[in-house]
C-alpha cells in the first residue's frame, strides 16, 4: 500500500497569536484528508540533535512536507544537517519574493551556475521527497491545505509510476481500489479505462498512472487524522546551515571561522560539526563563502536567512561601496573580531583564514568594480 504523506507543522518561536491561529488553522484543516499523518513540533531550528522531536523526524522515512516559519531553503537544509534527507520536491506556494527572486536566478543561471561541481552532486539521498513550505507565504491556511493536496496526489502519482518502472506489483488492496474505485474521479474512467498513455521500459503499453484523488471528507465523520504533537522544552538556537546545492567545498568558512564550529567528515566534505559552538547572532561566515551556501535561517537578512537572494556567483549593484561602507568581508573581519573579543579572546583583523580570493583581491576589485560601472551604464545613470 503507498504510504502516507507525513506533514510536519513546525511551530513558531513566540506565542505570536496570529502565528499560532494559521498552525492551528492548517492542521484543523487537515484533519479530514485521507492519506496523510499529521506531526506538530516545536521550532525545527531549535529541536536539538538527540531530543524527541529531531528523533521523531529522522523516524519518517516516506515522502515528507514540513511547513515552518523559516524561508523553504532554509527549512530543508536545517533538516539535512540533522540527517533528514530527500530530495528536494518543489512546491507552488511561494511567497512573492522569492517568486521573483527565483526568476532572478532563472536569469542569471546560465551564467552564475558555472562548471564547479556541487557536492549535492556527490551525494546519496533517499529516494523520497522534502518539500519544504514557508508559513510567511499565506496569511490564511487554505492555501497550504490545497497545496498539500496538491503534493499528495504528485507523490501518489509517483509511487505508482515508480512501481511500474520497477514491475513491482501492486498490493491487493491497491488492486481493488483501481477496479472499484471509491469516488468518482479516480484514473478510471467511464468506460473503464486507465487514464493517461505511458509505455513501459520495453517499450510495450503499460498501464497509465493511476490520478488517486481524495474522497471528500464525510461532513458528520470522525477526523481522519489524528496529529501527533510532539512537546520538547528547547531554548533558542544559532548555528549555521550547509546548502549543498551551492556548496563546492572550497573550504573558506572552515578557514576563517576560529571558534570550532566546521569540520569535515570522512571524505573530507565540509559539514557543521560543532553547532552549538556558533555564536549567538554572528552571521560572519556566510559574507565569506563565496557561493552564498552558508545560511542562518533565523537571521533578519532574507538573504542570509536562506532566502534565494544572492545568486552564487551574481553580481548585484551594491551602492554602498560607492558610500565607503564596508564591504561583505570587511563586515565579516568585524563581526569575527567582536565576538573574540566578547569571548576574551584578541582580535585578528584581516591576519587570519581571509578566504582566498583575498590574496587576488586587487584583480577581484577591479573586476567588480568594472562590472559595476557596467551596470550603470546599463541602467543610463
Ligand atoms: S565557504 Fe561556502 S562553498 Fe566553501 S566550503 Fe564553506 S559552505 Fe561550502
Ligand atoms: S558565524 Fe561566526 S562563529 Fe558562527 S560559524 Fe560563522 S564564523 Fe563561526
Amino acid at each position: 500500500m503507498a504510504r502516507k504523506l507525513t506533514v510536519v507543522v513546525s511551530q513558531g518561536q513566540s506565542a505570536n497569536p496570529a502565528k499560532r491561529k494559521l498552525e492551528e488553522d492548517l492542521v484543523a484543516g487537515l484533519l479530514f484528508e485521507r492519506g496523510l499523518e499529521v506531526t506538530v513540533v516545536p521550532h525545527l531550528y531549535d529541536l536539538t540533535p538527540d531530543g524527541t522531536g529531531m528523533l521523531c523526524l529522522q523516524g519518517i522515512t516516506g515522502d515528507m512536507v514540513v511547513v515552518s516559519w523559516l524561508f523553504s531553503r532554509g527549512a530543508f537544509w536545517t533538516l539535512d544537517r540533522n540527517g533528514i534527507r530527500g530530495r528536494e520536491g518543489k512546491t507552488l506556494l511561494v511567497n512573492e519574493a522569492e517568486e521573483e527572486d527565483d526568476e532572478d536566478e532563472s536569469d542569471e543561471s546560465e551564467e552564475s551556475k558555472d562548471a564547479k561541481p556541487r557536492v549535492v552532486e556527490s551525494r546519496d539521498l533517499p529516494n523520497r521527497k522534502i518539500y519544504c513550505l514557508d508559513f510567511k507565504a499565506r496569511e490564511s491556511a487554505a492555501p497550504f491545505v490545497e497545496e498539500i493536496a496538491r503534493i499528495q496526489k504528485e507523490t501518489t502519482v509517483q509511487t505508482f509510476g515508480l512501481m511500474n518502472l520497477l514491475g513491482g506489483s501492486p498490493s491487493p488492496a491497491q488492486v481493488q481500489r483501481f477496479v472499484n474505485p471509491t469516488n468518482t474521479t479516480s484514473g478510471v474512467d467511464a468506460g473503464g479505462s486507465l487514464n493517461g498513455t505511458g509505455s513501459s521500459p520495453n517499450g510495450t503499453p503499460a498501464p497509465a498512472l493511476p490520478i488517486v484523488e481524495q474522497a471528500p471528507a464525510e461532513p458528520t465523520g470522525a477526523p481522519a487524522v489524528v496529529p501527533t504533537v510532539i512537546a520538547e522544552e528547547s531554548g533558542r538556537r544559532w548555528y549555521p546551515v550547509i546548502d549543498y546545492a551551492r556548496c563546492t567545498n572550497c573550504m573558506e568558512c572552515i578557514d576563517f571561522c576560529l571558534f570550532g564550529v566546521y569540520g569535515v567528515d570522512k571524505i573530507e566534505t565540509i559539514l557543521v560539526e560543532q553547532p552549538d559552538n556558533c555564536r549567538k547572532g554572528c552571521p560572519a561566515c556566510s559574507r565569506v563563502c563565496p557561493e552564498n551556501a552558508i545560511i542562518f535561517p533565523q537571521h533578519k537578512t532574507p538573504a542570509i536567512a536562506g532566502s534565494p537572494d544572492g545568486v552564487a556567483g551574481g553580481f548585484k549593484i551594491d551602492l554602498s561601496k560607492l558610500f565607503g561602507a564596508p564591504d561583505a568581508l570587511e563586515q565579516a573581519v568585524l563581526e569575527r573580531d567582536v565576538e573574540l573579543v566578547a569571548v576574551g579572546r584578541d582580535a585578528v583583523g584581516e591576519a587570519v583564514g581571509l578566504p582566498k580570493r583575498q590574496s587576488s583581491s586587487s584583480n577581484d576589485s577591479k573586476d567588480d568594480l568594472d562590472k559595476l560601472m557596467d551596470s550603470l551604464d546599463d541602467l543610463a545613470l
